[in-house]
């Protein structure tokens, strides 16, 4: 009898486990990162890679699915140390070197989804060079064309489309899903078009927007190529968090005004770098952010006017950036724990930040190892969303 129950447990078992993918219940239960006992909670975990001003954000599901939003600069971009040798012998690759480091700190032997958000050389830079040293399952941009091919700019373009002609790539549309198994992450701006109606479900998404009574707008900067940045909302359970590229100013406000389309945040990844073509004071205290995040260099975007938007944003807890900003001085820099890079001889020092599906989070300084932890939002918040 001992002998048969046992058989009988083992038998049940394995039809459970068989049964675990075709169940949405098991799949809602992996979702809300439920873990069995003894083992840590598993979460999404977002890497804000230092590219000194370019962007690589990694995202890296409970269940191992990622997704990399740009490839930060090609090449060495006259480090110091440019004649020195990675440790597999190789010439340093300064922005590919940090994101293969990255992929090792995370396991992550495939690539997914390689996300470019457009086709200046701090997004695209890397995105050949990592093809080389990674397998990657698929490609998302916003189309093989770029409005800028002058001579010193269409390098990394060149080089990434004779990748992607390889490749399964998707051209990213408004309103489309990319389908990143176990996010939902919906593409709002792509090739210069914008979603015009609300995110579904989002929380606030389609309200009027008050502050569109005081909005400027800005003239349109040189450099068109921003114009197309492939713009993007990733939900993980009750957690939004929102990276649009390089957009601009104008595009910002057509998404904020006169609705607010996209809702509240508890994440902004900061638009461009902090640089003042972006930026718009009708988006960014609209959509309400807990935490933002800016992928600036020490003299690459970090604004002062710009960083005072988000330091003044309506219910920011807390302004994360990569590098203190040059220009920012002591009075347009976040205090120092906040910072991943604080010096001049400061460089490749990364943020990462853990999710739980229940909407509460905490942000590492990988330099000092400093840690905020984010509370789950109260209930009416979350529930308001449905
Ligand atoms: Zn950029």
């Amino acid at each position: 009898m001992g002998r048969f129950r046992g058989h009988f447990v083992v038998l049940t078992l394995l039809a459970a486990i068989a049964l675990v993918p075709a169940f949405p219940g098991a799949a809602l239960l992996r979702a809300q990162g439920t873990a069995p006992k003894g083992q840590p909670q598993r979460t999404l975990d977002i890497y804000f890679i230092d590219t000194e001003g370019g962007q690589a954000t990694l995202f890296v599901t409970p269940s191992g699915e990622s997704m990399l939003v740009d490839t930060g600069f090609a090449g060495n971009q006259g480090m110091p140390d440019a004649a020195a040798k990675n440790s597999s012998g190789a010439p340093i690759t300064r922005d590919a070197d940090r994101i293969s480091e990255v992929f090792k700190q995370a396991g992550v032997t495939v690539l997914d989804w390689m996300v470019i958000s457009h086709y200046h050389g701090d997004h695209v830079g890397n995105a050949a060079e990592l093809a080389n040293r990674i397998p990657i399952r698929h490609f998302v941009d916003h189309g093989p064309y770029s409005v800028e091919l002058q001579p010193n700019r269409s390098a990394a373009f060149l080089a990434y489309m004779a990748v992607r002609d390889k490749a399964r790539a998707i051209v990213a549309k408004p309103g489309d899903k990319i389908p990143v198994a176990g996010l939902d992450v919906e593409v709002v701006s792509s090739a210069g078009e914008l979603i015009s109606t609300p995110v579904q479900g989002a929380a606030g998404a389609g309200l009027p927007n008050p502050l569109c009574r005081e909005a400027k707008l800005k003239e349109q900067d040189p450099t068109p190529e921003n114009f197309e940045s492939v713009g993007i909302v990733v939900r993980y359970g009750n957690f939004r968090l929102l990276d649009l590229g390089d957009l601009t100013w104008n595009q910002e406000h057509a998404l904020a005004c006169p609705n607010n389309l996209l809702g509240t945040f508890d994440v902004f990844h900061t638009t461009r770098h902090g640089d003042p073509h972006s930026g718009a004071p009708q988006l960014v205290h609209a959509i309400r952010a807990r935490v933002a995040v800016m992928n600036n260099g020490e003299r690459k975007g970090g604004d002062p006017a710009y960083w005072q938007t988000v330091h003044d944003a309506p219910g920011l807890a807390d302004f994360w950036q990569l590098h203190r900003s040059a220009a920012g001085g002591a009075e347009h820099n976040s205090p120092e724990q906040f910072l991943a890079n604080v010096n001049e001889t400061d460089h490749g020092h990364n943020l990462k930040m853990s999710v739980r599906a229940d909407g509460s989070f905490s942000m590492t300084n990988e330099r000092n190892g400093f840690m905020r932890e984010y509370p789950a939002k109260a209930k009416s918040a979350v529930s308001s969303s449905r």
